[in-house]
């Protein structure tokens, strides 16, 4: 009796496996197409698939303005830099075409090319193109870029200045000796200098002028007054420094951006004492962290929540609306700072 007992349950435990064995089988197999699609030949190879991804929220937000750090590569080195050059990796030009058309199809009104030093790839040949397609094919109501400036000749804006609403140069001193210190020269140029003569060319090109500020411990003690109100940009941004794992901190990191770091007070008294200076548009470090739409050199999504940039997949492979719920971005904060503001130069009423 006890002897049928036990070869029934021996026969039910052997029905159980069978039945486990063939569902794990069928999950492999939906998951075969999966992973031989990530493995194509070419340039997506050399992508890294994300560590880690967290889904913020189911409603994906729109993608209004976007920030395309096509390029890591600087010729410039910032101690506190926080897109350091961890690939030399670009995208081909149709490529980065196809994953620009895609975003204006998911609700993009604003584009801005960063790096990286956006001029360096191509000899600013690369950016041009984009820049014309965006505003020319794309019909974008905003296109800009941010850049050092070091890298910019005037015939760059004889070629694409029309096609570009706004230029940001980052300038975080007027004193060249503070500037060699921060590590933002390269070689004999003067940084200031130069700064002054793509003041002139935007204004003989017609592209509004912006200058963009970070905030540290070698600068915070500076009085710009003076020199920011002559050089008269239609915005100035003024960031505080900014520590980010992996980029600027860290064991994995290229910089070590701890020495260059202020406090919130450090950053207050350096706001009160360029009050009077109307475009001045404070960035603490909380705003910055969520409210930007970063895509990284695979145009993939970089969610900087957690205090390091975590990838989401490449908007080419799963499309904008799949990978953009993973970029951890802020749609309230982004409004919350003005992030939505007179962006296209159509609109400036500027004297030029
Ligand atoms: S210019 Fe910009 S990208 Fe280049 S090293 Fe400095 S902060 Fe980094």
């Amino acid at each position: 009796m006890q002897l049928a007992l036990l070869s029934r349950l021996l026969s039910v435990g052997r029905a159980v496996l069978a039945a486990l064995r063939g569902r794990l089988g069928a999950l492999c197999w939906s998951l075969a197409p999966l992973s031989l699609s990530l493995s194509l030949p070419g340039w997506r190879d050399s992508a890294p698939q994300p560590q880690r991804e967290q889904e913020w929220d189911d409603a994906a937000p729109t993608p209004t303005s976007v920030n395309y750090h096509f390029t890591r590569r600087c010729n410039y080195k910032c101690g506190f830099c926080f897109h350091t050059a961890k690939t030399s990796f670009v995208l081909p030009l149709e490529e980065a075409k196809r994953g620009l058309a895609m975003l204006k199809e998911g609700g993009m009104e604003k584009i801005n090319f960063s790096g990286g030093e956006p001029f360096l790839h191509d000899r600013g040949e690369f950016v041009g193109k984009l820049v014309q397609f965006c505003k020319q094919d794309l019909e974008l109501p905003s296109v800009s870029i941010v850049s050092n400036g070091s890298l910019i000749r005037k015939q760059w804006f004889q070629k694409y200045g029309e096609y570009l609403d706004i230029l940001a140069i980052s300038c975080d001193s007027f004193d060249e000796d503070v500037n060699v210190l921060i590590g933002r020269h390269q070689g004999k140029k003067n940084h200031v200098e130069n700064l002054h003569k793509l003041r002139q060319w935007c204004r003989e090109y017609a592209v509004a002028f912006k200058i963009n500020s970070v905030i540290n411990r070698f600068n915070v003690e500076e009085d710009m007054n003076e020199q920011i109100k002559a050089l008269n940009p239609v915005r100035w941004k003024v960031f505080q420094c900014l520590l980010i794992e992996g980029e600027n901190s860290g064991e994995d990191a290229l910089r070590e951006a701890e020495k260059f770091v202020i406090s919130d007070e450090d950053f207050d008294r350096f706001l009160d004492r360029h009050k009077d200076v109307s475009c001045l548009v404070p960035e603490s470090n909380q705003k910055m962290r969520d409210s930007y739409l970063i895509l990284d050199e695979y145009m993939r999504f970089l969610n900087c929540r957690n205090g390091r940039k975590e990838p989401s997949k490449s908007i080419l492979d799963v499309g904008v609306e799949a990978a953009i719920k993973f970029s951890g971005f802020d749609e309230k904060m982004f409004l919350k700072r003005g992030g939505k503001y007179v962006w296209s130069k159509a609109d400036m009423k500027l004297d030029w």
